[in-house]
């Protein structure tokens, strides 16, 4: 195992519920440093570039809707095998199936509302975080 990135985001529904700070806590509680973040508007055009692969899933439009709906935080991970740490700390996609202490478990609202966004592998993560970030944003 390595020191891996990740790409990370805190989605409008915990940012509504002014979750960001409860949320970075547990991230960094799981010895994940946070090494980039930002809070931007997204753009319809950013999510459904963000989100292309689910573009023939029933769901799109509605995850579109949801994403652009109010402002999420974009955030860059670094930590010893990063990319699989954050989805244990995240929990599964649906709350309802997620472990006790993940964030889903602990904030999430449904399947859609469901807190953060992680990156499902190093080559995944490689590309997210180049749409949203420079590399002299990032600082290891
Ligand atoms: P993410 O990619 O956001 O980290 P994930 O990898 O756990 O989540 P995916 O299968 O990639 O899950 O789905 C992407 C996102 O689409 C989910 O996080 C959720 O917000 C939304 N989504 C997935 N399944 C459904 C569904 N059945 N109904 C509504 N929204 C859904
Ligand atoms: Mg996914």
């Amino acid at each position: 195992m390595a020191v891996q990135r990740t790409f990370s985001i805190i989605k409008p529904d915990a940012t509504n519920r002014n979750l960001t700070g409860a949320i970075n806590a547990v991230i960094e509680k799981a010895g994940l440093r946070i090494i980039a973040q930002r809070r931007i508007q997204m753009s319809q055009a950013q999510a459904e570039e963000f989100y292309g692969v689910h573009k023939e899933r029933p769901f799109f439009g509605e995850l579109v809707e949801f994403m652009t709906s109010a402002p999420v935080v974009v955030q860059v991970l670094e930590g010893e095998n990063g990319v699989a740490a954050y989805r244990d700390v995240m929990g599964a996609t649906n709350p309802a199936d997620a472990a006790d202490g993940t964030i889903r478990k602990l904030f999430a609202l449904s399947i859609g509302e469901n807190s953060v966004h992680g990156s499902d592998s190093a080559e995944n993560a490689e590309i997210e975080i180049a749409q949203f970030f420079t590399a002299d944003q990032i600082v290891g």
